[in-house]
């Protein structure tokens, strides 16, 4: 493709603990499997053991075990009193300009966690939401269920599809990544890093694809909010109110006002990258 800007330069990959534990546990193993060959249920033990733990820790969102990841600002964002309302699964047609008209009336910026084939079909929707002040980011290309059993080229392949897509579509480049439903697994940072990509999950989220009581959705929300806290709300996929209201249009209000009373601003994930370690 031409006309895209270019990719960003890689970051070094390190392992994590329960990396190199892993790596250690499988080279001793295949080490000791041939010098004593009667220990070998017990190293299929321990390998599956392992094994579990690593599935376990690419199903809770939050973990760093398998890697960097943003559940908070950093730290010199948070002193200033930022948070991030981060909105995944749009561009919606019908949601996501209501969501822009609120945002615009409290003064509040927002990361836009696109999904790639969605952006194609409504680009102008994700220009508006650059041209209105916030964020687009990579939330994969096709946003697969099973994204998080995916393996190194699959992951490689659907994060590079939504980079170049959103960056025809915007001119800019996404920063950050974030996996469907934020499940993933050991071949992810690797990507990742070889991308120069920030792996991105959250504080707290409201489980409004699922919840149609907007009143929970903003209580969880706003529960022991706090400066550097990162939200989740969704554009695309949210559950409808008993009336048929999407989630988002009752909880996003409630929650900026929330923020203002706190004297929290909501910013774009991006505009706190200069304050992170590296
Ligand atoms: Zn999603």
């Amino acid at each position: 493709m031409t006309g895209l800007p270019p990719p960003y330069p890689g970051r070094p990959w390190r392992a994590t603990p329960l990396l190199k534990l892993t790596y250690a546990l499988h080279a001793g193993a295949a080490g000791l499997a041939v010098l004593q060959p009667d220990v070998w249920p017990w190293l299929v033990g321990a390998l599956a053991g392992n094994h579990l733990a690593l599935t376990a820790t690419g199903l809770w969102p939050r973990s760093q075990g398998l890697g960097p990841n943003w559940v908070r600002l950093p730290e010199a964002a948070a002193r200033a009193n930022r948070i991030a309302v981060t909105i995944d699964d749009g561009p919606d047609p019908d949601v996501t300009p209501r969501v822009l008209d609120l945002l615009d009336r409290h003064g509040a910026r927002a990361t836009f966690f696109c999904i790639g084939e969605k952006a194609t079909h409504h680009a102008d929707l994700c220009r508006e939401i650059v041209r209105r002040g916030h964020a687009v980011e990579n939330h994969s290309q096709n946003h697969y269920k099973h994204f998080s059993l995916l393996g190194p080229r699959g992951m490689a392949r659907e994060i590079e599809a939504g980079q170049d897509t959103l960056a025809g579509i915007t001119g800019r480049r996404p920063q950050f990544f974030r996996p469907t439903a934020g499940l993933r697994n050991p071949f992810l940072e690797p990507v990742l890093a070889r991308h120069g990509l920030h792996l991105a999950t959250w504080t707290r989220r409201g489980y409004d694809t699922r919840n149609r009581d907007a009143d929970d959705v903003s209580a969880r929300l706003t529960r022991n909010l706090a400066a550097g806290d990162i939200l989740l709300l969704h554009d695309g996929n949210a559950a409808r109110t008993a009336r048929g209201v999407p989630v988002i249009l009752e909880a996003l209000p409630r929650l900026l006002d929330a923020a203002a009373a706190a004297g929290l601003n909501s910013v774009t994930l991006n505009s706190t990258l200069d304050s992170a370690p590296s």
